[in-house]
């Protein structure tokens, strides 16, 4: 038997008593969970239900582990290494998957959502899904390396310059990552926006950004005469998505990677008279291999964004700490 942090429905994960996984099937592998990561769409779905599609399903698609098992016909892959997962569970036949853009794939669905995740002291899952990590980066690190790719492709999305001023609203994991990428090779100004203080502190304090309100004359006297061309809305926030498109110039792109809980009324003309440009951003499509290039380089940083490690018996509490908005961290991070 094992551990596994399972949601049931809307309100209700539990840590049950489960039996190990069977034996992985031709091309799946067996691993052993070190660490895994809470992340917003979790909470997004055990507040409302939207992705859930069995029940009950051990959650959690972000997490570090180590190779146990091979199913038949697996390559690639040794005992005892060491890997991260993709989250995207695709079709593959798919217009969208058959040209390179699984993450917009017409029956995509997540780990931990169709299949069992890793809040688990175990979990199975296609080799096909799986990352070799470096021996060196710790495991609470190496969790990290999914909310990094999301990162990275928002940033890719946006297409902004070093040259060019960003201001990013919402310093949770996203917004935060965002910026401490950035900040490694930027130029220009990074300003961030948060309700929360302490995170945007830490946020500002980790990537060299300068807080700001999201209003004309913040930004202005933030920039001074330099247009604000490059913003990415993390929050989710309509209330924030309004304001933050009353501050950026005209000609100025938003990149949108927070998820909504509200529809919001929406003048058209706003894209015609100012021309803006709202680009959507899903997950990611191939730069998960980026992400964990990226890790060692960013663990000291990584470290100092991590709010808790808990144990897979705080999972229930800390949904509920972390739904009540009181983590001071980006992300919480699950030991196993
Ligand atoms: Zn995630
Ligand atoms: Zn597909």
């Amino acid at each position: 038997m094992m551990r596994a942090a399972r949601l049931y429905a809307v309100n209700d994960i539990r840590v049950d008593s489960v039996p190990l996984p069977p034996t992985p099937p031709a091309g799946w592998v067996r691993l052993k969970v070190e660490a895994a990561g809470i992340c917003g769409s979790d909470l997004t779905n055990f507040r409302s239900g939207l992705w859930i599609t069995r029940s009950p399903s051990t959650a959690g698609h972000e997490f570090a582990a180590v190779v146990t098992e091979l199913g038949e016909g697996v390559t690639g892959f040794a005992l005892g290494d060491r890997v991260v997962t993709d989250s995207r569970v695709t079709c593959g036949e798919c217009s969208a998957c058959l040209t390179g853009r699984p993450q917009l794939c017409a029956r995509l669905g997540y780990v931990g959502e169709v299949c069992d995740g890793g809040f688990a002291e175990e979990t199975i899952l296609p080799a096909r899904l799986l990352h070799k990590i470096d021996r060196g980066v710790p495991r609470e690190i190496a969790a990290m390396a999914e909310p990094l790719a999301v990162a990275l492709h928002t940033i890719r999305r946006l297409r902004v310059g070093a040259d060019d001023p960003i201001l990013i609203a919402g310093c949770g994991t996203i917004g935060g990552l965002v910026a401490l990428i950035l900040s490694k090779s930027h130029r220009a100004p990074i300003l961030v926006a948060d309700n929360n203080a302490d995170r945007a502190g830490l946020v500002a304090s980790v990537a060299g950004a300068r807080i700001v309100a999201l209003t004309p004359d913040a930004v202005t006297a933030a920039l001074g005469n330099r247009p604000l061309l490059h913003a990415v809305e993390a929050t989710g926030s309509v209330g924030a998505l309004e304001a933050l498109t009353g501050s950026v110039a005209g000609g100025a792109a938003i990149a949108l990677v927070g998820i909504f809980h509200a529809t919001m009324q929406l003048n058209p003309n706003l894209f015609v008279d100012r021309e803006l440009s709202f680009i959507g951003c899903q997950a990611f499509s191939d730069e998960l291999p980026d992400a964990v290039a990226l890790l060692p380089g960013l663990a000291a940083d990584l470290d100092r964004l991590i709010d808790r490690r808990i144990s897979l018996e705080d999972v229930p509490e800390n949904y509920d700490r972390l739904i009540a908005g009181r983590a001071q961290g980006l992300k919480t991070i699950i030991l196993l």
